[in-house]
């Protein structure tokens, strides 16, 4: 019998477009015999389409419109054996969705709720790798509230640190958001974006040498494995969304030019903090390497990578053989699977 797979994907986020492309890979290379995929876009707004009208937008590619209320959607979502929530980012890949799916009974790809929640979290996430020994970068959380009562006191924080540093919006992706600030002149302006996204800002320092960006795949639940190691080069000033999304602005290379030493080092990591933070299904987890002083400190964990066939976490696992149909068939197999 064929498994019957409800495919979602866009979503509320500022992620809604790369979410859009990642669904249409995912349901092409779904192997036919095996699984009766449908289709359903949710709109910024939050509605869910109907799957004719879901397969017309994702061909289309622009962002999603009309829809029904959710609830009417989860409740017809009752005969699937497995949901594929390819949501980035908030009402996505932030443990909301993975409730309404736990509530539902309906096993999914991914980390549950726990996992998800935390790892989109930058805050949340840093907290939990800093207690299993994870070396990271310096940081400061800020909430709205501090930052429209009391702006000074957040100047304080990113003082502490010390410039450059980054700003982030705490639970967003793609670099959505997210500031490079290279002085004091330029963070107001960096906060008024980030706190116009999210409630809660994180306040980043940057380390002393520009570092290297290195990125591994995650595949498995309670016994996962690491994929090789990939590295990114870009011209830009930082991975930010431009760099993301435009042709031939960024180059990966698989395997990383680095010591087998760092490579384990990144693999192991991953893998711990994959365990840390209850992942499961999939996670791309994100390093910088500091090549002057050989630190590596871990910059975020991914819990549903952009995945489109040129995205990093497929081709990551593609260089130790596994294809993309081969891995997507992989992942409902581990949403079926006892964690
Ligand atoms: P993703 O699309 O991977 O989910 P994201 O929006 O969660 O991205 P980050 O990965 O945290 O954002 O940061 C995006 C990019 O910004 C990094 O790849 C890196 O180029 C730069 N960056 C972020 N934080 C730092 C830092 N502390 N020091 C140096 N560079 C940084
Ligand atoms: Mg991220
Ligand atoms: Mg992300
Ligand atoms: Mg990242």
């Amino acid at each position: 019998m064929k498994k019957r797979i409800l495919l979602l994907a866009g979503g509320q986020s500022g992620e809604h477009e790369v979410s859009l492309s990642s669904a249409r890979s995912v349901l092409n290379a779904l192997p036919r015999d095996q699984f009766d995929v449908t289709p359903v876009a949710i709109s910024k707004q939050g509605r869910w389409l109907p799957p004719t009208e879901t397969r017309q937008a994702l061909e289309s590619g622009a962002a999603v419109s009309g829809g029904d209320l959710v609830l009417h959607r989860v409740a017809s979502a009752e005969g699937y054996d497995a949901v594929f929530p390819l949501l980035h980012g908030p009402m996505g890949e932030d443990g909301t969705i993975q409730g309404l799916l736990t509530l539902a009974g309906i096993p999914f790809v991914g980390s549950g709720v726990l996992g998800s929640a935390v790892s989109m979290d930058k805050v949340m996430t840093k907290q939990v790798l800093a207690s299993a020994g994870i070396p990271q970068v310096e940081w400061r959380l800020a909430v709205r509230r501090e930052w429209h009562g009391d702006p000074e006191s957040v100047r304080a924080r990113a003082a502490e640190l010390g410039y450059p540093l980054f700003v982030k919006p705490a639970n967003l992706g793609s670099s959505v958001g997210i500031s490079k600030v290279r002085g004091p002149e330029e963070l107001d302006a960096a906060l008024t974006l980030a706190f116009g996204l999210d409630r809660r800002v994180i306040l980043e320092a940057m380390t002393a040498h520009k570092p290297r960006e290195l990125e591994v795949g995650v595949l498995g639940n309670d016994a996962p494995i690491a994929s090789p190691v990939g590295e990114l080069r870009f011209a830009s000033e930082f991975y930010d969304y431009e760099t993301k999304y435009t042709e031939g602005r960024a180059e990966v290379h698989i395997p990383a030019p680095i010591p087998t030493e760092v490579a384990e080092r990144v693999r192991e990591g991953a893998l711990q903090a994959f365990r840390a933070l209850d992942c499961a299904g999939l996670a791309r987890v994100d390093f910088f390497y500091v090549e002057e002083t050989g630190e590596l400190l871990l910059n975020e964990v991914n819990t549903m990578p952009g995945f489109t066939q040129t995205s990093m976490y497929p081709k990551l696992f593609e260089a130790s053989g596994l294809g993309y149909s081969e891995l997507v068939t992989r992942l409902v197999e581990l949403a079926l699977d006892e964690r």
